[in-house]
């Protein structure tokens, strides 16, 4: 099995890579040029001779470079293919709404027209998103929810979930969106605030940092585990028909619960070092985002199996031995 990935240096591109290269597939992913070579999700597959170059390959392109898109994927003619690149930040979102809606909406519909053209046309997953439900109406969602978007980069995601319909309804394609309520990991990008959390209490309590500045603490997610995520990406194209999963563990917890997880998890009291700064403070928060994941649990038999207080320990611990790394090599 072929497969190509787009965003495949971020959180979860990094592990479905780990995913499908365990189940044996030939892995092609997407980057763009950037001014640093760095990718240090994939380092260890990328410095590992008897994988990279023979059983995973990395070309470069962009979301809004449709002809190299096109090129790459006609030599490819992968038999899946993981849509998983845009901006990615909500709160950014509101920052460069027009970026975030170029890569994250148009770069999919450049990506679905692409796909048209191919025959055959490879098997298509897009991670959409909770935001696309804003504002929900009810709680928990699922599937069937309708879509109420209130930031630019749920519109934006809106825009490209029901593309995925229109392609699927109309057009024939095997596309499926996975509906995906927020999931962490020690890949996690920095500027999330769960990992942005785990940093905090690792780098106090190695005495390397002295306060931890947060915006809305009181602000809730439903949070799951992305390793499973990408499990559940992988099982949606298995099925025999296409079709949207929302994937979430049915479980919210507030900022501040994950706060006192992860200082728990290092003996520290969070009051002691936290700071406020409304700068942190989104225009606008969901409400009462909870997934309801019922399909995904009966039709892929997919079930989260982490517990947000794992999570938080398994954050930390990544963060602790990370920074106690750098200050040996520094000695
Ligand atoms: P992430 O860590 O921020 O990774 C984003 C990826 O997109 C990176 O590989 C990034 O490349 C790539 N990318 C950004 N702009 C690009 C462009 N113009 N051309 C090509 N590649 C580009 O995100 P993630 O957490 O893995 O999330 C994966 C997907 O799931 C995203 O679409 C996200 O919106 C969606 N999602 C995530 C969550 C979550 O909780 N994680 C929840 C709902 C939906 P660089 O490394 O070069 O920046
Ligand atoms: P999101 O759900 O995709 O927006 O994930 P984030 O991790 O960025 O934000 C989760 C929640 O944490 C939101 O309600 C934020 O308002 C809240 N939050 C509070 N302080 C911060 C912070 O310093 N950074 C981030 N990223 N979020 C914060």
């Amino acid at each position: 099995m072929r497969a190509v990935i787009t965003g495949i240096t971020g959180q979860d591109g990094s592990y479905l890579t780990d995913l499908l290269l365990a189940k044996g597939y030939e892995v092609h992913g997407i980057v763009r040029r950037s001014s640093t070579l760095q990718r240090p999700r994939l380092d260890q597959q990328v410095h590992d001779q008897s994988i990279y170059g023979k059983r995973l390959f990395l070309h470069y392109s962009d979301l809004t470079d449709t002809t190299s898109l096109r090129r790459i994927l006609s030599r490819i003619v992968p038999d899946e293919f993981y849509h998983l690149a845009g901006q990615s930040h909500v709160g950014l979102s509101f920052e460069i709404p027009e970026s975030t809606c170029e890569l994250t909406a148009m770069g999919t519909l450049r990506i679905l027209e692409i796909l048209r053209d191919l025959s055959p046309s490879p098997r298509f997953l897009h991670a959409s998103s909770r935001e696309i439900f804003g504002t929900p109406i009810c709680s928990p969602q699922n599937e069937d929810t309708p879509l109420n978007p209130n930031s630019p980069y749920g519109a934006a995601k809106a825009f490209a979930n029901q593309l995925v319909k229109i392609y699927r309804d109309s057009l024939g394609l095997f596309g499926c969106n996975a509906i995906c309520y927020n999931h962490e990991s020690p890949r996690r990008a920095e500027n999330f605030v769960t990992r942005k959390i785990s940093i905090a209490a690792a780098s106090i309590k190695l005495g390397l940092q002295k306060e931890l500045i947060l915006g809305n603490i009181d602000s809730s997610r439903d949070w799951g585990c992305a390793p499973e995520f990408v499990e559940a990406m992988w099982l949606m194209l298995q099925q025999p028909n296409p079709k949207d999963y929302i994937l979430a563990t049915g479980k919210t917890h507030s900022v501040r619960e994950f706060l006192e997880l992860a200082f728990q998890h290092v003996g520290l009291d969070w009051k002691t070092y936290y700071r406020h700064d409304p700068r942190f403070q989104r225009p606008v928060e969901p409400e009462n985002l909870r997934g309801d994941a019922s399909r995904a649990s009966i039709e892929l038999g997919w079930k989260p199996k982490t517990s947000l207080a794992q999570l938080a320990a398994m954050m930390v611990d990544h963060d602790l031995s990370r920074l106690e790394q750098s200050i040996l090599e520094k000695q």
